[in-house]
């Protein structure tokens, strides 16, 4: 039987002896147990009736056995659905009505509030526990460790998921066997990762960062990874001199940054630091170069398309960019109204296509429809533009972009330079209602501990650098600006909090 994406990390297995994940809790499993967990897991769900295509839906602690369930998912010929494990009840009751699982697998914790959810839609509820115990692994523990994987094609779907919800309501993106494993072989080859890779794993498992990018990459490289149940810098610390490679969202790295004990001599071993889901400010990555010799490899992707680009492996990791176009990924810009295609230089909308990119929304037929261009182009929703020398660079969404007086303020472009401001540790550059130019520009700052900042320490600098109507009109000094649980900026949030500054 051939298995589109298990088949492809079979073919690149090495000795089944050598280590995959090991915690620090004391959990190590070996490839040949990855396979033999993974067989009794896709057992025990096919014992539960799970069948090719049903979905299997599933809120649980990050764990090594929670990787086990995706692939035992996977090989079971079903479709893997992780939810983030911040959604309350009434979050998880709207997610499970839209993707009707066979199988819900939740912690025990919340077994009391999810099981009249599962009922509701005939999904069996099962419990998986941040120990990795619970009522699914008591079905597997006592099931076959072989498994007769069940055939799957490159276009049959591998898993949902759940966009991240910084823009509204998360979105269930359809990714196929292909959409993942294209991806991932693409990633080995231009990261350079080797079965000598140890991969420091600190991310969530339920998003496309630590589920596909650093899982699917580990495994297709054949690596190992140093599994983390979530970031801890002090286990961090004791960590990084044992891994090779680390993947992060930018604030892992401010965080590490942070430590007087992330040194140079801690990590001069280190071959690789990576960074996305949200922008890395240039300041950090000159920080980080300054104080490591490391130039943090910043790429960009979303939940829908996999990884879009990346900064080169060799050359000029630019800071502020997300590098080029990946291999097979065809990346243009265009004019967001018309689709008109751009030229170089030019700001506008980031579309993609390629193997990468997803099957449409899981039941939203008419948002994918929208969401496509005529000739198979993606509309990422992203706002950027390319360089002479080809390296994208990504100057916000297309829902954060600010029109003031008809004029369009790119906020990237006031925010980096806010960041360069002493005192500054983040800010967040929005658009909230005024009644004469539509839109005005209000900058939300954090200030570094210990720094003052007023809102003229923030604007005089500004005054020689921008065009009058790109300043903001007000700065919001705050403590931190609110983040979702992938380290992003929820500027819906900010939006919200000061739409009557103007009024
Ligand atoms: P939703 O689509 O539900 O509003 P989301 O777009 O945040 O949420 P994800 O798919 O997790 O959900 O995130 C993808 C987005 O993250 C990209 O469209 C882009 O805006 C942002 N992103 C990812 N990597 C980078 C990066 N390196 N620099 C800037 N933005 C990035
Ligand atoms: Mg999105």
């Amino acid at each position: 039987m051939t298995n589109h994406l298990i088949d492809q990390i079979r073919a690149r297995l090495g000795s089944p002896e050598k280590t995959f994940i090991e915690t620090p809790a004391g959990t190590a499993l070996s490839y040949g147990d990855v396979f033999a967990r993974s067989a009794q897991i896709a057992n025990a769900l096919v014992g539960l009736g799970v069948k090719p295509g049903d979905r299997v839906a599933v809120q649980v602690e990050k764990s090594p056995e929670a990787l086990m369930l995706y692939l035992g998912t996977v090989r079971a010929g079903a479709v893997f659905l992780p939810l983030n494990t911040a959604y309350t009840a009434a979050e998880i009751a709207y997610f499970v009505g839209d993707a009707e699982p066979r199988v819900l697998i939740a912690d025990p914790a919340n077994m009391l509030a999810l099981g009249e959810i599962a009922t509701r839609v005939g999904a069996t509820l099962e419990t998986l526990d941040a120990a990795g115990k619970g009522s699914l692994m008591s079905r597997a523990d006592v099931a076959s460790s072989q498994f007769a994987d069940v055939e799957r094609g490159p276009d049959d779907l591998a898993a949902i998921l759940y966009t991240s919800g910084t823009t509204g309501r998360s979105k269930g993106a359809m990714l196929s066997h292909e959409n993942l494993a294209s991806n991932a072989r693409t990633l080995v080859d231009y990261w350079r990762f080797t079965p000598d890779d140890v991969l420091l794993h600190a991310l969530p498992i339920f998003h496309t960062h630590g589920l596909f990018v650093a899982t699917n990459v580990t495994l297709m490289a054949g690596g190992s990874m140093l599994f983390l149940p979530k970031f801890d810098l002090a286990e961090m610390l004791r960590l990084l001199p044992r891994a090779t490679a680390m993947m992060g969202v930018p604030t892992f790295y401010t965080r590490l940054l942070g430590s007087k004990d992330f040194t140079r001599e801690l990590v001069s071993h280190m071959r690789l630091f990576i960074s996305g889901s949200a922008p890395l400010s240039a300041e950090v990555h000159k920080e980080f170069e300054a104080r490591t010799g490391h130039a943090i490899l910043e790429r960009y992707g979303m939940t829908e398309t996999n990884m879009n680009t990346s900064n080169p492996y060799e050359g000029d990791r630019r800071p502020g960019t997300v590098g080029f176009p990946l291999p097979g990924v065809d990346l243009r810009i265009a004019d967001p109204d018309s689709g008109a295609v751009l030229a170089k230089g030019s700001v506008g909308v980031i579309e993609v296509k390629g193997p990468n990119v997803f099957k449409g929304y899981w039941r939203m037929p008419e948002k994918t429809a929208e969401e496509f261009r005529a000739d198979g182009y993606f509309i990422t929703g992203d706002m950027g533009m390319i360089d002479d020398r080809g390296y994208v660079s990504i100057v916000g969404r297309s829902k954060d972009l600010i029109i003031t007086g008809g004029f369009n303020v790119y906020p990237a472009e006031v925010e980096a330079l806010i960041d360069e401001i002493p005192g500054v540790a983040e800010n967040a550059v929005i658009g909230v209602p005024h009644s004469d130019f539509g839109e005005g520009v209000v900058a939300v700052v954090a200030a570094k501990p210990g720094a003052k900042l007023d809102a003229a320490a923030i604007q005089v600098p500004l005054a020689g650098k921008l065009a009058k109507f790109k300043q903001p009109k007000v700065v919001h000094v705050v403590d931190h600006l609110p983040r979702n649980t992938m380290g992003k900026i929820q500027k819906n949030v900010l939006r919200d909090i000061y739409k009557d500054t103007f009024s």
